[in-house]
Formats: structure tokens, C-alpha cells, sequence
């Protein structure tokens, strides 16, 4: 079902349990401002979620209200991630869903990391 991107943040959304150690995920990385994991329906050979820890809903959330080191630091982190799985060449797709249309699902920011075969023009 997908989330209104400007509803108070719900402490009990899935990542929150993952960010809580509540529910398990297959880590890939974490840091002081970010934990990455691999997405459990994958769309891609290689499909990564990055979130930051901080409570943030939605990218509009987080580009608005999160500190600069919030934001640098999840930035880096999005970055490091991809480079350490090795996915700089051949390539790899970003994408941040926010909001209904864009179908976000779970109401705490998430970045996908999608790579691993050619993945076509945008919106295909
Ligand atoms: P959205 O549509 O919100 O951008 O994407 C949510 C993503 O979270 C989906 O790709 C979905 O497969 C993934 N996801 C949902 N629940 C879980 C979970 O419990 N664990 C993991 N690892 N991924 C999840």
C-alpha cells in the first residue's frame, strides 16, 4: 500500500524494526548514519536498500529536516556501498520512491541500489 510522504514518522515501519535489531536483514554495510541491506524481494541481480538512521519518512523528509552531516554522511554511504560491491563499472541505478505515485511502500526513507545486468531506459 503506498504511503502519503507527509505523515508523521511511525516508529513501528519495518525498517525501523530492522534499524532496532527487531526483525533480521543481510547487512552489507553500516555506519554511524546508514545501514545498508539487501532487499528481501530482489528486482535486480544485485538490489540494495541504503537507509539513513535518523527518523526520517520520506527523501522530502530527509532533504528537508536532517542536519548537513546527516546528509553528506548518507550520501558517502550510498557511494561507499556501491563501490564496495564493485558495481561503479558496469553500472548501477539509484532510486529513492516518495510518495504514492511513486509507490513508496515503507514510510522510512530508503535508497534503492539496483545493478547487476543491463537495466534499460528510466520508467521501462
Ligand atoms: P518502496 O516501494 O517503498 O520504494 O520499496 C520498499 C522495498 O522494501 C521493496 O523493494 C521491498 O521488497 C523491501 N522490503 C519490504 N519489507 C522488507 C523487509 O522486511 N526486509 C527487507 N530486506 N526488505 C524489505
Amino acid at each position: 500500500m503506498p504511503i502519503d510522504a507527509t505523515q508523521p514518522y511511525d516508529d513501528a515501519n519495518i525498517f525501523a524494526k530492522i534499524l532496532r535489531g527487531e526483525i533480521p536483514a543481510k547487512t552489507v554495510y553500516e555506519d554511524d548514519h546508514a545501514l545498508a541491506f539487501h532487499d528481501i524481494n530482489p528486482q535486480a541481480p544485485q538490489h540494495i536498500l541504503v537507509i539513513p538512521r535518523g527518523r526520517y519518512v520520506s527523501w522530502d523528509d530527509f532533504s528537508a529536516h536532517a542536519s548537513d552531516a546527516e546528509i553528506a554522511g548518507f550520501v558517502r554511504a550510498v557511494g561507499h556501498v556501491a563501490r564496495a560491491a564493485g558495481l561503479v563499472e558496469p553500472g548501477y541505478r539509484l532510486l529513492a520512491n516518495t510518495g504514492g505515485d511513486a509507490h513508496q511502500e515503507v514510510p522510512h526513507l530508503h535508497v534503492h541500489i539496483f545493478a547487476g545486468q543491463p537495466l534499460g531506459p528510466m520508467l521501462a
